[in-house]
Order: C-alpha cells, then structure tokens, then sequence
C-alpha cells in the first residue's frame, strides 16, 4: 500500500502508487486507518482480524492518543483518560481488561455523570483552610441535584437552547429556595466545577438541550490502577503502525483513497477510517480531496471540543488527608478546583490538579513550572503545611497539535445528532473516535465502539464491491472472548 520512502525517488514513487490507486480493483481487500489511539487501533485490530490488509499511520512517535500513560515517575500515571467508565461486563473493554488482569479501583458505583467519586470521599475546604463540614457537602450535593432536577421543567418552558448556566439562574429566579448564600454558595459552586469538569468547559457554553443524552454504563466509575497502555499496546500487537506519519491529505474516488503524509510520501489503499480528534478535523490541517459534503464540514464546525488538562504532583510521602478527592470551595466555578489523591488506588504519594474550561485554557498559556506552582499553590491554600513537589508532569491536550483538545461536548443551540452526522461514512472513508459516539462520547469505550462500527461499516462496502463478502469474518463481537472478570478493589 505505501508508494515508498525515499525521497529521491519520489516521483517514479508517485507515478506507481496513482497507477496502484486506479487499480484497487484488483488484489486483496486494504484499508489505511488514520490515527491509533483506541478508536485506530480498534478498527484496525478488527480488520486486520477479517483478513484486511492494513496499515495505520499516526502522527505522534507512540501510540494511544489521548490515552497516554507516562512511567516517569518509576510508576505508571495517565496523563489522559484514567476512568473506565461502566465497570460492567456490558463494557466493550471489559473482555481485554479482564484477561490482562488489570486490577480498577473503583471511585464511584454511581451511574451519573455527576459523581463520578463517591459524596462520603470528598474533602472540601475554604481558602482559609478550614474543612467544610461533611453534612453541608451533601446537603448541597442534594441541592444541586434539586436544581438540575428544575432545569428539566426548563428545557420544557422554552423551545429555543440556552446554557445549563442560564437555566439555572431561571431556577433560582423560580425557586429562590433553592439560592444558597455563604459557603453553602460556594460548595454549590463546586458541584459545578466538577459538571464542567466532565464536559471540560465552561457552563456558559453546554447546552441545556443535550447535556444529558449520553448513556452511562452500569457498574459505576473505575480507575485504571496500572494505567490504560497494556490495554491499548495488547490491542496494536501485529498490527502495521507507522509512527511519526502525519496525514495531510485525504483523496477519495470511488475505487479507492489516497493519503498523503506530512513528508509527501502516499498511500493508497480500498478505504480509510478517519479517527483523528475533532479538534484536528476542526483546524483544517488535513485536506480533503474532494471537500467533504457540507452536512460533514458543519458537523465538524457546530460539535463542541472541550479542554481539561492534568497537573500531576509527586510527593515524598503522603501528608493529606486519606481521602479521594480533595476540593477547594470559591465564589465562583472558576474559582474552584480539586485534586485526585492517587494513593488511596495506587499507594504512590500523587495528587492530581484537573483544570478544565476557561481555568485550563488559562493554565496551558503558562509555563510546565509555572503551571505546576499554580497548582501547588491552591493546594497549600488548603494545606498549608503541604511539602513541595519532588516530580510533576504537565499535559497540554488543548495546545498538542496532536488533539487540539480534551474531548467532544454539546454547545448551546446544536442537536446532539452531531454525533452520529460526525460518524456517517462518506464514500469510501469512515469515520470513528469520541466525537463520533452519540452514545458515549468523551471516552475511551466509546471512541473503542466507534472503531468497531467503522470497521464493520468498511468491511462490508469494500467486500460488497469484491463480491465476497461471505470469505470474511464479520468484525464486531468477536474480538476477544470474555474469559475473566474485572478485578475491582477499593482499597
Ligand atoms: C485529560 C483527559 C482525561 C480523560 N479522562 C477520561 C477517562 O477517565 N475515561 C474515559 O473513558 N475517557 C477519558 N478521556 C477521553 C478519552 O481519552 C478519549 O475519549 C479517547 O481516548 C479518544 O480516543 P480516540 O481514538 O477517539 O482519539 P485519540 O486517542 O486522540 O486518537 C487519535 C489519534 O490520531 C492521531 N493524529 C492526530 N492528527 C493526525 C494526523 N494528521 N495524522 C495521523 N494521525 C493523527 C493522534 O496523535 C492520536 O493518536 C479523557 C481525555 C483527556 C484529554
């Protein structure tokens, strides 16, 4: 499929893979898959599977995308996703992760997208350093509840979309019973920290309409104990993985694709499955050939992209209470923050900063040293006694050219069918990532199920075209039989 690599030969190089592109009538059936974080590597793990010749090109020098575990610190830490989400044998990851062994540590059996940990877990404190009292953490959760509750009434009210942030000012005009003052004002504020926290963006921007149209899984909300790679670097085993090829252009007829990389270099292949993050799609960097259809390119435009970045600190040893969460209250959402304390799963002496929205778009314009000071001084805002960090490590997902963002999320005045327009194929290239799972975008099991779906989507419309269709297996469902179950601890 790759027409060569050197560059001297570049042209004779040309000529035979524009020679191969109009010949894909003939051979074995080969798909070019763009990107290798789950999404890639799912697609391609099935086609390779059902006898597809495949190759996966990715920009970056390692695979994973946006999941990234880093071993830096002499232990593995995720820089990207951490949380499976469903921990049930319904999850389409529980198969893999089950056979590995790989042990979860549960933070939360709730199957909202609001307590992804547990209420009784949290430590919330002033900026004075002062605990908030436990009963006010969950009567003002309740509350919060309340109101999410009255923005449904809302949503019925008025037929036009409008923030989660104005409908909640609705409500308080509505129910001032429901206002809070003081610091029952500020650990509402919090709750809403942590809403902005799972889109990763502000409650001025998601919207009313469908900010709750994702499924959760059952089973509640586990962190990969050892990290997410040995689930992704099992799914790549064997697989043709060019690293440092970045895509910049995609040309699409009916018989075939075309896909250059960044140092001219082609490929061709039947199809190609498209998993580079919407952020990438949203700058233009890649160019299609044709345009896409306008349905796509507004799909592309209207879908939200949201920032949440992690600031991980190292300590010597532990000096913080033995809690999962530790939460600073303020006046304003903006305000607010919360650390991960990684050593009730993992036993490390780890905190973990979560910017997100506006609070992250304004940490990632600092300096890693900066950035990290920023965060160690909310923490001893709260811990005044807290030790300096001996390590910490930065993430950049809204600046890496790589993502261009966290993940997907539901702006105000734009359906939730974003989603699924994002997925539909166009001719002979499919679509698959987070932002293409109506169901469950944002993660990690939901970019793997797209990359399922497209390969099934590709299978089919490159064999229909062989005629062969009953020579290959289908894709789906039969990837890795469910042999274990999940190792869940809390420890
Ligand atoms: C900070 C953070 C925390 C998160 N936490 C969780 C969590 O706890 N649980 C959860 O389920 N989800 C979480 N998520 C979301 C989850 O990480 C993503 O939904 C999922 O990993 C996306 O997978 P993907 O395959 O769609 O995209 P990606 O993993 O981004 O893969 C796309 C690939 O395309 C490559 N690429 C980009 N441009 C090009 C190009 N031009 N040419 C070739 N290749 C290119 C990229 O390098 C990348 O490898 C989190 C995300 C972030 C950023």
């Amino acid at each position: 499929m790759e027409s060569g690599d050197n560059k001297s030969n570049r042209q004779v190089q040309k000529a035979h893979s524009y020679s191969s592109y109009e010949r894909r009538s003939v051979g074995s059936p080969s798909v070019i898959v763009i990107g290798s974080g789950f999404a890639g590597i799912a697609a391609a793990r099935a086609l390779h599977d059902a006898s597809f010749q495949v190759i996966v090109l990715e920009s970056r020098d390692r695979i994973g995308g946006r999941v990234h575990t880093d071993y830096s610190f002499g232990f593995p830490v995720d820089l990207g996703a951490s949380w499976l989400h469903g921990v049930c044998k319904e999850n389409p990851l529980a198969p893999v992760i089950g056979r590995l062994g790989l042990p979860l540590y549960r933070t939360s059996g709730d199957n909202s997208v609001l307590y992804d940990h547990d209420l009784e877990s949290y430590a919330l404190f002033d900026m004075d350093g002062n605990q908030v009292p436990q009963e006010l953490v969950s009567g003002v959760g309740k509350t919060f509840e309340s109101i999410l509750k009255e923005t449904e009434l809302v949503r019925q009210d008025f037929s036009e979309d409008m923030s989660i942030q104005r409908a909640i000012s609705i409500v308080f005009d509505r129910r001032p019973d429901l206002r809070l003052e003081g610091l029952g004002h500020k650990v509402l504020q919090w709750y809403l920290c942590r809403m902005e926290g799972w889109f990763a963006a502000d409650a001025d921007t998601i919207s009313l309409k469908s900010w709750d149209q994702e499924e959760l899984l059952p089973g509640g909300h586990g962190l990969m104990v050892r990290g997410y790679l040995p689930v992704i670097n099992t799914l790549a085993k064997g697989l043709d993985i060019r690293l440092s090829h970045r895509v910049t252009k995609i040309n699409r007829r009916h018989n075939g694709v075309k896909v250059t990389v960044e140092d001219g270099r082609t490929f061709v292949a039947d199809a190609a499955v498209v998993t580079v993050p919407l952020g990438v799609l949203k700058s233009n960097c890649i160019k299609f050939e044709p345009r896409l259809p306008e349905w796509k390119e507004a799909a592309i435009t209207d879908l939200g992209i949201g920032i949440e970045n992690k600031i991980i600190l190292h300590f010597e040893k532990v000096f913080w209470p033995n809690v999962e969460f530790l939460g600073v209250v303020a006046e304003t959402s903006y305000g607010c923050s919360y650390f991960l304390n990684l050593h009730k799963a993992t036993g490390h002496a780890v905190l973990v900063y979560m910017p997100a929205g506006k609070l992250a778009r304004d940490i990632q314009k600092m300096s890693d040293e900066a950035a990290a000071n920023f965060a160690f001084t909310q923490l001893r805002k709260i811990l005044p006694n807290a030790s300096t960090p001996i390590q910490f490590l930065v993430s950049h997902w809204g600046t890496d050219r790589n993502s261009l963002g966290s993940y997907s999320y539901d702006t105000v005045g734009n359906s939730h069918d974003l989603y699924e327009r994002l997925r539909i194929p166009v001719d002979n290239l499919f679509f698959a990532g987070e932002a293409t799972s109506a169901d469950y975008p944002g993660s990690v099991h939901g970019a793997y199920s797209t990359g399922l779906m497209a390969a099934e989507g590709c299978r089919m419309r490159v064999l229909e075209r062989y005629g062969e269709l009953d020579l290959f297996q289908p894709v789906m469902g039969e990837l890795v039989p469910v042999s274990a179950p999940l190792l869940i601890s809390r420890m």
